[in-house]
C-alpha cells in the first residue's frame, strides 16, 4: 500500500518541485545520487573504482516529449562518455540509459538512432551501454532496439525484470554467448495480468531466471540487495562453474555499501549503479518505495522543517 502511494508520488511533478527545493530531501538524495553534473559523477566514480568496484553511470532526467529534449539527452551521454575516457575511468565505468529519455514514447526509431550514437560513443571510449528496463509497455520495443544495437555493438546490455511473467522466456532468448543481461526484481507498479504481485512469487521467478542465465553462455549481471538472492547467486556461480570474470553483482549507489565491499573483497566483480543529474526526485522516490524505513525518515524530517 505504502509502496503504491510513494510510486504514485514519484510521478507527481508538483510534489517533485516541492521536494526538490527542500534541503532535507536534497541531503537524503546525496546518499543515493552522485550530484548534479558530469564532474560529480566522475569524482564519485573515481572513488568507487579506487575502492575496487566498477561503475555504471546514469543521467537522471524526465521522460522526454520531443526530439529536441531527446537529442539533449543523447548529447549528455556522448559528453559523459568522452569525459569518462579522458579521465581514464573506462572500461571500469559503463553507462546505463533509459530509452524513454531518448524519445521511445513518441518515436522509437528516433530512440534507436540516438541510442546507436550513444553506443558508438561508448565503443569509442572502450566501454559499453546497458539499456535500463522501464514499465512493461516498453519491454517489446526495448528488446527490439537492443537486438538492432547488438548487431554493431554486441556488448550492449539488457535488463530483465523478474516480476514480469514473460521474463523467464526472455532469459532463455538472451542467455546466449556474448549477451550481457542484468537481472533485477523490477521497480514499477505493474498489473497482475503481466506481473507477479507477491514478494515470494517475484523471488521465485528471480531464482528461475538466475538458473537460466547462470547455466547459459551469456554474462549475467545480478542486480539485487537481497541477501538471500545474493547467496543463491554465489551458490549457482559455483554450481555452474563460473569464474569471477564470468558474471557480476550490481547494486545501487548508497545501498548496502558494506555488502558491496564484502563481495568485492571476496574477488567478485561488483558494479555500482551511479545516477547523477538535477532531476533526482523520481529516482529518490522509487528508492524510498523499496525502503519504507527511509521514506518514514524523510516524511518526519519534512514535517518538522
Ligand atoms: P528488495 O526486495 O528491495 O529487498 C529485499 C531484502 O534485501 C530486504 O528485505 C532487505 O533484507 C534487503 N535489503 C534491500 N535493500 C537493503 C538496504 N539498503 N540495506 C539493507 N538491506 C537491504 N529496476 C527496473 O525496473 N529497471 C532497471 O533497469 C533497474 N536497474 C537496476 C540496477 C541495479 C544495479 C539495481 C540494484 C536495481 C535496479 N532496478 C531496476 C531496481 C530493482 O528492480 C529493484 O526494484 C530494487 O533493486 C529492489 O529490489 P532488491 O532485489 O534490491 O531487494
Amino acid at each position: 500500500m505504502l509502496r503504491s502511494v510513494i510510486l504514485a508520488a514519484a510521478g507527481s511533478s508538483r510534489l517533485g518541485r516541492l521536494v526538490s527545493g527542500n534541503s532535507v530531501s536534497k541531503g537524503l538524495a546525496a546518499r543515493f545520487v552522485a550530484g548534479d553534473g558530469v564532474e560529480d559523477a566522475l569524482t564519485v566514480a573515481r572513488t568507487l573504482i579506487d575502492d575496487g568496484l566498477t561503475v555504471t553511470c546514469q543521467h537522471l532526467g524526465a521522460e522526454t516529449t520531443n526530439a529536441e529534449q531527446a537529442r539533449a539527452v543523447r548529447d549528455e551521454y556522448v559528453t559523459l562518455l568522452g569525459r569518462l575516457k579522458g579521465a581514464g575511468l573506462t572500461p571500469a565505468t559503463e553507462v546505463s540509459i533509459k530509452l524513454s529519455a531518448l524519445g521511445q514514447r513518441f518515436d522509437d526509431k528516433l530512440a534507436y538512432e540516438y541510442a546507436e550514437s550513444v553506443c558508438a560513443a561508448a565503443t569509442e571510449a572502450g566501454t559499453a551501454v546497458t539499456l535500463d528496463a522501464e514499465d512493461h509497455t516498453t519491454t517489446d520495443s526495448t528488446l527490439e532496439i537492443l537486438a538492432g544495437l547488438r548487431k554493431d555493438h554486441p556488448e550492449t546490455g539488457a535488463v530483465l525484470q523478474a516480476y514480469l511473467r514473460r521474463t523467464e522466456g526472455d532469459c532463455r532468448e538472451l542467455a546466449a554467448a556474448g549477451s550481457r543481461v542484468r537481472l533485477c526484481k523490477g521497480a514499477y507498479a505493474e498489473p497482475e495480468s503481466v506481473a507477479y504481485q507477491s514478494a515470494l512469487d517475484v523471488d521465485k521467478s528471480f531464482v528461475r531466471c538466475l538458473n537460466i542465465l547462470m547455466s547459459g553462455s551469456g554474462y549475467p549481471m545480478v542486480a539485487t540487495h537481497d541477501p538471500r538472492l545474493i547467496a543463491i547467486a554465489e551458490d549457482r556461480a559455483r554450481w555452474f562453474d563460473r569464474s569471477a570474470e564470468e558474471y557480476e553483482f550490481q547494486m545501487l549507489y548508497g545501498m548496502r555499501t558494506e555488502e558491496q565491499a564484502r563481495l568485492a573483497a571476496a574477488g567478485n566483480v561488483v558494479r555500482v549503479y551511479l545516477p547523477y543529474g538535477e532531476q533526482w526526485y523520481g529516482y529518490l522516490m522509487r528508492r524510498l518505495a523499496e525502503r519504507p524505513a527511509t521514506a518514514a525518515l524523510l516524511g518526519r524530517a519534512l514535517a518538522t522543517k
